[in-house]
């Protein structure tokens, strides 16, 4: 028979770490904890298995559930000494959900179920505090109205308020028990007039909706969001942990905290935490009071913080990984509510990483392993100058390292809109606190503020978790959402103005300040040599001037594998006489305005063969879409009707008749090569002259030609046979013998479909994904914005194709072009350039499919050399 549900308690469990997918991260922590003999409140878990037949099954649950939830209630009454539902000494329990990836906040959850209008009284007398039961019951009438019977939060805020203004009172914990027991009655006032329903009394029926409303919220459009952004997939749903609870807010010898086991900011093996003394958990996390540090619990209660540092090795030791820890001392009595994987920063991710192997806890494959190559990326941004005039407006909680700079935004929704209308949109989110319904904005913004909060709010640990640059708890921060703005003493900051986050020092800065390019150094670097030694993928860059070559280079880049050299044609000393050959009347005048871009080509190649001396360059023959070059308006018109010495009307009608409909689809890449072969001829003639000049002064140049665009192996073979030419020419010339390849790049389904015929001739393939993906989906690159975001919120695409590969459609256009390729020129090196070298997970099927290198832009070379090592060390595992 199917079982549902697994407890844990009295020091055994029966459920295991390895049994996340389905007991939960929470659920299956809960149980090693407990067979590992650390303190935990005894509980069970109902397995994630429930959630998918409940959402199979119409929102219902499985016959044998009840009887098998009655059974493990019944064994934690029986190791509690307590009955739930007991009107004199009531167990109280906890409904917590919990799935197999960490989803902070987005799940909700229900304290001190148990508890009714008798059961409040028998506990006030069990615990001799009358105000503590109210308290309790308070918080389960509001919680329970909340979440699961989906009554706004702010009405019971109404509520709350109403009671502390009568009372002229400021905090919660200055209301007396009376108050407290008004607030309850107020709040099911709440409850029957938005719910129109009664706060159940019954335990049984309270605990039946609270796990309900928990496998309810698996599918609530903020946790799909959060599933969907950060491409959470796979899972069966969430588990339900009914667990014993127990009291951070019994008097002074009570406390409830958060702790991590190393720094998750920096990584420095340093007990990192916050608390509170008499406090629910709940207060820690919302941020409602701000915490004390841990260490200051080592002179409050020595003991219990030894205790707690014995824990935090033991859980180390036997997880080898950094935890995230949730604790409540219970008069004097410390349990350990949670522990799972702690997220950090890129920058820890990196360093606890690289101390753990020297400590000898993990060995460097799994240190390679353990870095997320999307996370990286965060690594690979800029800070500020340090050399930069900054005028500082205020500092909060350095909660999230970066430098970000943006317009002030008040709301998630502004913040998106403005992304949304301009995709280089920088804007800073201020918030006085942030919840799950900002996601969507945070992930948006450039950076989030926060007026409140500790290093644990939902800000802090969202904001770590998507790499945002986040500072918290800046008190001084007056924020007035109506009037769109904000106030540090006399300074008054509206929205739109620009200001800048530093996150690693938590400091707030007026106006725009420069950004300074990152370097890989330090840990980092260790990380990026170990993989090296695992991967087989080589890593190129995308790269068309010598200064992005110096750049990559600086990645330990091992080669160009694309050079876009219309790139080159927009300088300002060129443009006039690139359009000058565009617009040419005959081939005489195209063959003058070549002559002039000739030196012009050979001293950009130049450039890069010496910046790049020793590598491989893959330089690609022009491949624009013509109208970029064309002039449009009249003033360049005029102009170049001018220095052209014809008439106006001219140059308008041959824009005209050289405008396309799709320019995507038009006179691009081999095409414009083979209408007008001046023009490759100058181009194999400026590299190499190039690679000549570079050979007599030492450098040592391999150049690969490369023609895009090829659809047909004789488009290839006639400018195969073109470039040949001039490059035997130019070589019997200076009487030099270079070692040089001509190939091309697969971006045209049917090259990719004829691959054989076409590396009959070709001597070289590079995927050029972007078009692939273009013309395979039949989606303009130029016009996906128009359908593609729907496409993947409303889950008809998983992901943009354009940036992660699509593997079962293209996917298998890029294989079949491998297999073809290699069967009539059986070793021929591929590669790819398209978007797609630099995405992680797209590298690791370039590595399955046996592309001998991937090629991406400077600054994601080191994702790319990480996300290589990662593929070859998860195929040989
Ligand atoms: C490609 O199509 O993938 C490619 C690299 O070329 P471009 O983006 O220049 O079209
Ligand atoms: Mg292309």
């Amino acid at each position: 028979m199917a079982k549902y549900v697994y407890f844990f308690g009295g020091g055994a469990a029966e459920g295991t770490a390895e049994m996340k997918h389905i007991l939960g991260g929470k659920g299956a922590n809960l149980a090693e904890m407990t067979n590992l003999g650390i303190t935990v409140p005894p509980g069970f878990t109902i397995s994630t298995e429930v959630c998918k037949y409940y959402y199979e099954h119409d929102r219902t649950y499985p016959g044998a559930l009840q009887q098998e939830i009655d059974e493990n209630l019944a064994k934690l009454e029986n190791e509690m000494g307590k009955k739930f539902g007991d009107q004199n000494d009531p167990l109280l329990v906890s409904v917590r959900s919990g799935a197999a990836a960490s989803m902070p906040g987005m799940m909700d959850t229900v304290l001190n179920l148990g508890l009714n209008d008798k059961a409040v009284l028998g506990l006030a007398a069990k615990a001799g505090n009358e105000r503590f039961a109210w308290d309790a019951y308070r918080r389960l009438v509001n919680m329970f109205g909340d979440v699961v019977l989906g009554v706004p939060h702010e009405e019971f805020e109404h509520a709350m308020d109403k009671i502390k203004k009568q009372r002229k009172v400021k905090l919660d914990t200055e209301l007396t028990t009376e108050d407290l027991k008004k607030l309850v009655e107020d709040y099911k006032a709440v409850i029957k007039s938005k719910a129109k329903r009664d706060f159940p009394q019954n335990p049984r029926e309270q605990l039946h909706y609270a796990i309900d409303a928990v496998f309810g919220s698996w599918e609530t459009p903020r946790a799909r969001r959060y599933r969907e952004l950060n491409r959470i997939r796979g899972l069966l749903g969430t588990a339900v942990n009914v667990q014993t609870m127990v009291f951070g807010n019994m008097g002074e010898s009570s406390g409830t905290g958060v702790c991590f086991t190393r720094d998750p900011s920096t990584g420095e093996n340093y007990f990192y935490g916050e608390f509170l003394i008499n406090a629910q958990g709940e207060d820690v996390v919302a941020g409602i009071r701000t915490p004390e540090p841990l260490q200051d619990l080592k002179t409050l209660m020595p003991a219990i913080y030894d205790e707690l540092e014995s824990y935090r090795q033991k859980l180390e030791r036997h997880y080898k990984d950094m935890q995230d820890v949730e604790f409540t001392i219970q008069e004097g009595r410390l349990f350990i509510l949670q522990t799972r994987t702690g997220k950090r920063t890129a920058a820890a991710a990196v360093k606890i990483a690289v101390d753990m192997e020297k400590d000898g806890l993990i060995d460097e494959k799994a240190a390679v392993r353990r870095i997320d190559p999307y996370q990286m990326e965060q690594l690979l941004h800029d800070r500020f100058d340090p050399k930069a005039k900054k005028e500082k407006l205020t500092t909060g909680l350095p909660a999230s390292p970066g430098a970000a700079k943006g317009k002030v935004v008040f709301t998630a929704d502004d913040a998106e809109a403005a992304v949304e209308k301009d995709p280089g949109a920088e804007v800073i989110l201020v918030r006085i606190e942030t919840s799950p319904e900002d996601i969507g904005g945070m992930h948006a913004a450039q950076g989030i503020l926060t007026a409140r909060g500790g290093m644990t709010s939902h800000a802090a640990v969202v904001g770590r978790g998507m790499g945002k640059t986040c500072v918290v708890g800046c008190s001084n921060v007056e924020i007035d959402y109506k009037a769109k703005k904000f106030k540090v003493g006399n300074k008054v900051v509206k929205q739109g103005d620009w200001i800048s986050l530093d996150g690693s020092l938590g400091e707030v800065y007026v106006g725009k300040v420069p950004t300074i390019p990152f370097e890989v150094s330090g840990n980092l670097d260790i990380i990026l040599q170990w993989a090296d030694k695992y991967r087989k993928l080589k890593v190129r860059t995308n790269a068309d001037t010598p200064v992005d070559a110096k750049t990559a280079l600086k990645f330990k880049a091992e080669g160009i594998g694309l050079c876009r050299t219309e790139h080159m044609f927009f300088a300002e000393d060129r443009i006039y006489w690139v359009r000058r050959m565009i617009l040419a009347a005959d081939d005489k005048e195209r063959r003058d305005s070549l002559k002039k871009l000739l030196p012009m080509q050979r001293k950009d190649f130049v450039g890069i063969f010496t910046a790049m001396n020793g590598l491989p360059v893959t330089i690609r023959m022009l491949d624009p879409p013509l109208h970029e070059f064309l002039p449009h308006d009249d003033k360049t018109q005029k102009e170049m009707a001018a220095t052209m010495g014809i008439n106006v009307k001219e140059i308008k009608a041959k824009v005209e008749s050289m405008s396309e409909l799709n320019p995507m689809l038009g006179l691009r890449g081999c095409r414009l090569g083979i209408t007008w072969p001046e023009i490759t001829d100058m181009q194999a003639r400026a590299i190499m002259e190039a690679a000549v000049a570079c050979s007599k002064k030492g450098i040592k140049v391999f150049p690969e030609i490369m023609v895009p665009l090829i659809g047909t192996a004789a488009e290839m073979k006639f400018l195969k046979e073109r470039i040949e030419g001039v490059v035997q020419e130019v070589l019997s010339k200076a009487g030099m013998k270079i070692d040089y390849l001509i190939g091309t790049m697969i971006e045209i389904p049917r090259a990719a479909l004829t691959a054989d015929e076409i590396a009959e001739i070709a001597q070289f393939f590079s995927f050029g994904t972007n078009d692939l993906t273009q013309m395979g989906f039949g989606y303009s690159r130029d016009d996906v914005g128009t359908f593609l975001p729907g496409y993947i919120s409303k889950g008809i695409l998983p992901d943009d194709p354009f940036q992660r590969l699509d593997q079962a459609g293209i996917g298998q256009l890029v294989q079949i072009g491998i297999e073809k390729g290699r069967k009539t020129r059986p070793g021929i090196k591929v590669g790819i350039s398209g978007e797609h070298g630099g995405d992680p997970d797209s590298v690791e099927f370039c590595h399955r499919v046996g592309m001998n290198y991937v090629s991406c832009s400077p600054f994601r070379v080191p994702v790319a050399r990480l996300a290589a090592a990662q593929a070859a060390l998860k195929q040989s595992k």
